[in-house]
């Protein structure tokens, strides 16, 4: 017997990880942070300015639910320039989420898988904090 799809259902919200060089492209993580701010309803995380958990480069992340992905998404495949993002869906298997089922706009990374748990608790703490005012 063959093993049944995960229905699309299972994906509570998504996050793009913005990664930059704290030495040459934390100029275009700040403009790109800024132009997201200005169009999208999401959540923008903190800065991080070393590598943290999975990632393996300084990188701030957005979270945002499903509906925005159809124009986040291909908002950031053409205004990323330098800067590398990998974007995840969020279920209840987040090492799932972050390798096999991500996909990458510009450069794929390293993750260190090894801290990521094979099942947890969703957060879906996901208010925006965002006052978007432009169209993407
Ligand atoms: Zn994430």
């Amino acid at each position: 017997m063959s093993k049944p799809s995960r229905p699309v259902a299972d994906i509570r919200s998504y996050h793009a990880h913005v990664y930059f060089d704290p030495a040459t492209t934390r100029g275009q993580a700040e403009w790109l942070r800024e132009q997201v701010a200005e169009r999208f309803r999401v959540r923008l995380g903190r800065w991080h300015e070393r590598r943290i958990g999975p990632h393996d480069q300084a990188m701030f992340q957005i979270a945002f639910l499903t509906g925005v992905f159809p124009t986040l998404v291909p908002w950031l495949m053409i205004n990323h320039g330098d800067l590398n993002v990998l974007i995840h869906p969020n279920t209840d298997n987040a090492r799932k989420d972050h390798i096999g089922n991500a996909i990458w706009i510009g450069e794929r990374l390293r993750i260190h898988s090894e801290v990521l748990p094979e099942s947890e608790e969703v957060n879906l703490e996901m208010e925006p904090n965002t006052e978007p005012t432009l169209q993407p």
